[in-house]
Parts: C-alpha cells; sequence; structure tokens
C-alpha cells in the first residue's frame, strides 16, 4: 500500500466521501470495545494491534468472512450509535466535511432491531458530531430477497428526517446479478430516493451494462473496470454517469495489484466525472489523505486535478443545493490550496 510523504498536507484540505461503508469503518479501539461488551474472553486475548493482523485478510471471500465476524460484535441498538459517533468522529478528524455513509440493515436481520431503530441509533450517534454534514445510504445488499428490499422502501423513506437519502446495493457483485432489483429502484427513484450500484468491481463490464440498463443509478460505486470495454467508457463519459472510485480498496481486494496498475488517471482523463473515496478506510487501512497522496506520486495529478476530483465529489453528491455551494466554497477558499498547491 502506497504510504506518501504528502500525507500531512493531503489530511489539512477539506474532503469529502461519498462511497464510505459504515460497519467498515468503525475505529479498531470500538471494535474491541464491543468485542470485550460481548465475549469479555476473547477481548482479553486481543489488542488493537492484533485485531489490526486479523484484518489483514487474503481475498475477497476472506473479506467478507471477516465483514461478517466483526457484525457478530454490534448487536444492540446502542452500538450503533457508538459506531456512528466514533466515525463520525474519525472523519471529522481529518477534515472530511461531508460523507455519504452506507448502513447495511440486513446484515443485522439476526438482531432483531427494527429497521427504524436501527437508523434512527445511527443518527444519533454522528449528529454529535459537529463541522461535518452525513447523509445515509442504505446498503439493500445482493443476495437479499427482492420482496424485502422493495418492503423496506415506505419506511426508509419515512426515515428521511433521520438522514436518509437514498438506497444501494452491494455485495458479492460475481454471485448475485442487480436485475432482480429492477422494481426495488424504479420505485425508489419514483419516490425521489437516490440511488448507488456497486458495480465492476468484483464483476467485469456486463455487470456495469446490466446495473445501468435495469436499476438506472444516479451513480456507479467503483464502476473501474468499465476499462475493458471501450464502448461503456464512451456511454459514461456521454452521459456523464458518475463513478465513485475507491482506489486503494481495489488493491487491497486484489483486483489490481498495485497503485500504478489502478486505471484511475485514464478513466478520469476519458471525461467520465469521478469521485475518489476509501470505501472500507478501517479494514483498508487506508484514508482520503493516501488516496489523494497516491494519485498525486502514482499518477501524476496536479494539486488542480485533486481539487477538481473534490469539486466532482460536490457536484455528484447527493446533497441540497445549500450544502452543495457551502461545500464548494469551503474548498475553493481554504488555505491549504492556496498556500500549498495552487500558488
Ligand atoms: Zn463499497
Amino acid at each position: 500500500m502506497h504510504r506518501a510523504q504528502h500525507s500531512l498536507r493531503f489530511d489539512l484540505i477539506p474532503k469529502l466521501e461519498l462511497h464510505l461503508h459504515l460497519e467498515g469503518s468503525i475505529p479498531p479501539a470500538i471494535i474491541l470495545e464491543l468485542i470485550n461488551k460481548y465475549d469479555h474472553t476473547l477481548a482479553k486475548t486481543l489488542t488493537i494491534e492484533s485485531l489490526t493482523k486479523i484484518f489483514q485478510f487474503n481475498d475477497f471471500t476472506h473479506f467478507l468472512e471477516l465483514w461478517a465476524w466483526k457484525n457478530t460484535f454490534i448487536r444492540e441498538t446502542d452500538d450503533f450509535t457508538l459506531i456512528a459517533n466514533s466515525v463520525a468522529k474519525h472523519l471529522r478528524s481529518q477534515n472530511i466535511h461531508y460523507a455519504e455513509i452506507f448502513y447495511s440493515p440486513a446484515d443485522f436481520a439476526k438482531t432483531g432491531i427494527p429497521l427504524q431503530d436501527m437508523t434512527e441509533a445511527i443518527y444519533r450517534g454522528y449528529s454529535k458530531v459537529d463541522g461535518i454534514k452525513i447523509q445515509l445510504i442504505a446498503d439493500l445488499v445482493r443476495g437479499s430477497d427482492p420482496k424485502q428490499t422493495y418492503s423496506m422502501l415506505d419506511p426508509l423513506l419515512e426515515l428521511q428526517h433521520e438522514g436518509v437519502i437514498g438506497i444501494g446495493l452491494g455485495g458479492n457483485e460475481a454471485k448475485f446479478p442487480p436485475g432482480v432489483y429492477k422494481a426495488t429502484f424504479q420505485r425508489a427513484r419514483d419516490m425521489g430516493l437516490l440511488t448507488t450500484v456497486h458495480a465492476g468491481e468484483g464483476a467485469g463490464p456486463a455487470s456495469i451494462w446490466e446495473a445501468l440498463r435495469e436499476l438506472h443509478p444516479h451513480r456507479i460505486g467503483h464502476g473501474v473496470r468499465a476499462v475493458e470495454d471501450p464502448l461503456l467508457m464512451t456511454h459514461l463519459a456521454e452521459h456523464q454517469i458518475p463513478l465513485e472510485v475507491c482506489p486503494l480498496s481495489n488493491i487491497c481486494t486484489d483486483i489490481y495489484s498495485d497503485y500504478a496498475q489502478h486505471p484511475v488517471r485514464r478513466i478520469f482523463d476519458s471525461g467520465i466525472p469521478i469521485s475518489i473515496n476509501t470505501d472500507d478506510p478501517a479494514m483498508f487501512q487506508n484514508s482520503m489523505a493516501e488516496e489523494y497522496a497516491g494519485l498525486m506520486d502514482i499518477h501524476r495529478f496536479s494539486a488542480l486535478e485533486i481539487q477538481q476530483l473534490t469539486l466532482t465529489a460536490v457536484e455528484h453528491s447527493f446533497a441540497d443545493e445549500a450544502t452543495k455551494s457551502a461545500l464548494r466554497t469551503s474548498i475553493i477558499q481554504d488555505p491549504q490550496w492556496t498556500s500549498h498547491f495552487i500558488a
């Protein structure tokens, strides 16, 4: 993984995250606290360092196993408040001013916590943290029963005051094609919920085409494997379909062998609107600062191009116009840009 000397400076500039999973962003100290709550004996054998080592997975299947294991220690509504609060504080400490965060209610069906209580608990946790605006995207998770995902839409719409703005579709892309969720996404769009679909990460261009054709999402999560199909690249650029690109995540899950092999530069140069994101930073041990440093050092992005990426993220975020305008101003006028990069 790329650890760059620029990290400190990139820590200071105002940033956004549009593709971030709540359950993949929990700081290790908080995971340890939760393990201690439910399995004191196990917790006694662990330290933050050993826990961090456990999360060094071998491949995507191993990643999904660790994801599920960690989630078994999130059981009560208060746990959701705790994790949301810790994630928001961690983001704020990195000068992330705006974040859209996925949460995956289907992964916690066993807890029996109603969707409304879970969402309110998350909202209680992050809304206590000043200086960052957060909105929630419910990840319906591939493999879930399509009837059940459809039935979640009415309750989700009622949770707009608790920060819910849309739906997403993560999970195992190679195993579960998206077409079965067509009715869910159609109705979500009709209701005014915003939509994003993970595609072109664990599967190739055909998966992106299917997601576009069947679900018509406002954004695509990842989408990087579009580079394998020139027609698809042209389509994404012509229709200005935004991709939530997560370079270090793709390297951690072995889609690309290292940062230099990642197609982020090609996608950016093709005119497709992209944002840069960390995906699951507690599991990949990455940060926005490292992502930007890698773009500059390895892919020769200029400071202005990095600022452009940040502004593109604002443009294609699901924020209202007033929030977008405030974000644009805070980015353009931030002294870090003028003193370190632009001047
Ligand atoms: Zn993701």
